[in-house]
């Protein structure tokens, strides 16, 4: 049968676009819909924006440690106003360059809610189209709790563009988003309150990387508080905030503000027209070449939920494009070593196994660990201290995981993921002359392991 379009690709966001591309550039004749805006939740609401206001916030500690440097500065103040509006500006930029990639690649945009007809017919617009393949790429969703007053809270959606900074904020969870935005909030002046419901946030992180960051965030005078979670919101008379904890406690506050985890995007996306399968969590269930139970349908990206990070969809966009108009060329994704920072303030890198999870493994582990002032802060009167730590085999001396709290941590640990995908020895990371003077040195000049 002849159809309108070899592969019909259902969201404009990393993977999708990446696939989209990809599979042009192999000669495939390619249509994207998207619902809401070009470059998907890493350009618009994830991401750029995050790093962005990671940056502004990161401002307040440079000025106050400036002047042990010589430099006096008026007092300083902020503008959420500016920084938002700059903030849209770029974003906006990069729409601009995401539709020149899709079209200038030959790609069919479409603008519109997406839903899938039949295993090889997709409605966009109230125009049916056909394609060989459809490639599901619509990403996921902020998950807020249903407790009573919820519809009080906000989620990272909304966070990007609040028209004032709050002056008190109350952050919810204790994954990548909560801990950075508490960071954002806290850095650009709120009175930020990270509240988690467990006994140590950051859970699948190396102990010793979440007890060093929360040391760190309790020194900067975030109130960061464990086993903590709201049973219910109620907005006040003067338009506060009144947060009531399953404790009992009460929290007044501006916002409140919940990274609790994100759902797949299937809202209206027509599957029950379809044999695709969720899995237990409610992702879309695919095979390791990510095709549906569906066999004309194939899903990557966060609506997987596999690894919910941009480079990953990127790669499984990439797979697919291959796997399907280049299969010469097809290389399954390695999962294995993913690199990844968390850009609170201080930053965290990681890569490979930590600690705990090595011995759960079953490996013999050596630890090399180190926690020091960095250079540039011995002028100044700020105590933050970074943390360095290598999780390295006993028996084989190989290097499984590095771990980093401080500033930077995401660009250093970028070039270790490559060292440790080649395979490196803890004795390849001994005999490798250090750059003088950098933190990043450290990481190869820690001779002696901790003693556990
Ligand atoms: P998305 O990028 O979400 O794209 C899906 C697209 O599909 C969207 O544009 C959506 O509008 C569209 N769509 C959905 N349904 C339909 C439909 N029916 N019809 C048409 N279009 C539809 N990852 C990192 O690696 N580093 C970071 O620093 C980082 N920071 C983040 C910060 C935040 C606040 C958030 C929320 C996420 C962050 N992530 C980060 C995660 C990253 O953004 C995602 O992993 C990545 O965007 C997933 O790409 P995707 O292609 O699967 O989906
Ligand atoms: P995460 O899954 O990382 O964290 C969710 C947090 O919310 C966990 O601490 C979880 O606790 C807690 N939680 C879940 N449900 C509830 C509930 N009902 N009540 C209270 N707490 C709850 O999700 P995020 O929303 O932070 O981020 C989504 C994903 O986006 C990340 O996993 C990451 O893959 C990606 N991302 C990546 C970034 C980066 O690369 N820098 C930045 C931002 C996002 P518990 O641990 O107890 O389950």
């Amino acid at each position: 049968m002849a159809y309108e379009f070899d592969l019909f690709v259902i969201g404009a966001g990393s993977g999708g676009v990446r696939a989209a591309r990809f599979a042009a550039g192999f000669g495939a004749k390619v249509a994207v819909a998207e619902s809401r805006y070009l470059g998907g939740t890493c350009v618009n609401v994830g991401c750029v924006p995050k790093k962005l206001l990671v940056y502004g916030a990161h401002f307040a500690e440079d000025f106050e440690q400036a002047s042990g440097f010589g430099w006096s500065l008026g007092e300083a103040n902020f503008d959420w106003a500016t920084l938002i509006a700059n903030k849209d500006r770029e974003i906006h930029r990069l729409n601009g360059i995401y539709r020149n990639l899709l079209v200038n690649s030959g790609v069919t945009l479409m603008e519109g809610h997406a839903k899938i007809t039949g295993p090889h017919e997709v409605e966009v617009n109230g125009q049916r189209h056909s394609a060989k393949h459809i490639l599901i790429a619509t990403g996921g969703w902020p998950q807020i709790p249903q407790i009573p007053g919820h519809e009080h809270a906000i989620s990272s959606n909304e966070a990007f563009f609040l028209k004032e900074l709050p002056k008190r904020v109350l952050v919810v969870g204790g994954g990548y988003i909560a801990v950075e935005f508490a960071g954002i909030f806290h850095g650009l002046g709120a009175k930020t309150s990270l509240l988690y419901r467990g006994e140590m946030f950051l859970r699948g992180f190396d102990g010793a990387v979440r007890k060093h960051l929360h040391e760190e965030l309790t020194k900067r005078g975030m109130d960061v508080q464990f086993n903590a979670d709201i049973a219910r919101i109620d907005k006040q008379p003067d338009g506060s905030l009144k947060a009531t904890l399953k404790d009992g406690s009460e929290l007044i506050t501006d916002c409140v503000f919940y990274a609790t985890g994100r759902r797949p995007m299937l809202d209206n996306l027509g599957l029950e027209n379809t044999g695709v399968t969720l899995d237990k969590r409610g992702f879309v269930d695919v095979d390791d070449l990510y095709q549906s139970a569906e066999p004309s349908i194939l899903a990557i990206g966060d609506v997987i939920g596999r690894v919910q990070l941009t480079p990953v969809a990127l790669a499984e966009g990439m797979a697919v494009a291959r796997r399907l108009f280049k299969p010469e060329q097809y290389r399954a994704v390695d999962y294995n070593m993913i690199p990844t920072a968390v850009f609170s303030l201080p930053n965290i890198g990681t890569v490979g196994l930590s600690e705990e999870q090595a011995i759960e493994d079953g490996h013999k582990v050596q630890i090399f660990e180190s926690s020091f002032r960095p250079m540039k802060l011995t002028l100044t009167e700020c105590q933050e201290r970074t943390l360095m730590k290598l999780v390295v085999d006993a028996d084989t001396d190989k290097v499984l995981g590095c771990h980093m709290v401080g500033p930077e941590a995401g660009e250093i640990v970028q070039g270790l993921a490559i060292a440790l995908k080649a395979g490196a020895t803890k004795q390849h990371f001994d005999e490798t002359i250090g750059v003088h003077p950098t933190a990043a040195e450290e990481f190869v000049t820690m001779r002696t392991p901790v003693n556990r």
